[in-house]
């Protein structure tokens, strides 16, 4: 059962990687911000359509892991027509998934962004799934120098 579950979560995370949503440059896009983690290797644009504190649109471009670029594609279907202080919390919430300190998987808010806990079993994957959220902060708080994981 457990192995199963598995499966189908790699499963999400080729597909994701192999057809990356949202990947495309946003040409009108309020925020830009580049995030870069040394470690791997993984580089993104992350691009921001705002309405008021709703994230209207999301968008990037880059190369990386199949990790990051899952990822990045998971988080920018997700984070459509949230607001800043949604994200910001969904950006919490799977921070701890990731990096273990929370046990519980909290499916009801990451939805299918559960597919990334297993990297809390590779230390040195979690930077390449946290990456896009990285960016992603750096974004709603207006940064506009590039983020590194290091
Ligand atoms: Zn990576």
């Amino acid at each position: 059962m457990f192995e199963d579950l598995r499966d189908l979560y790699q499963e999400v995370i080729f597909d994701h990687n192999r057809n990356p949503r949202n990947f495309r440059v946003m040409d009108n896009a309020d925020r830009k911000v580049d995030g870069f983690n040394p470690l791997c290797g993984d580089r993104l644009t992350l691009f921001l359509k705002m309405s008021g504190d709703i994230i209207e649109d999301a968008s990037f471009q880059g190369s990386g892991c199949a990790i990051s670029t899952a990822s990045v594609s998971l988080m920018t279907e997700i984070i459509k027509g949230k607001t800043e202080a949604e994200a910001e919390q969904l950006f919490e919430i799977f921070h701890k998934m990731t990096t273990g300190k929370d046990e519980e998987i909290q499916l009801e808010a990451v939805g299918k962004l559960a597919v990334l806990a297993g990297v809390r079993e590779y230390p040195a994957r979690v930077k390449c799934a946290t990456l896009a959220w990285h960016t992603l902060d750096a974004a709603l708080k207006n940064q506009q120098q590039p983020v590194s994981t290091e």
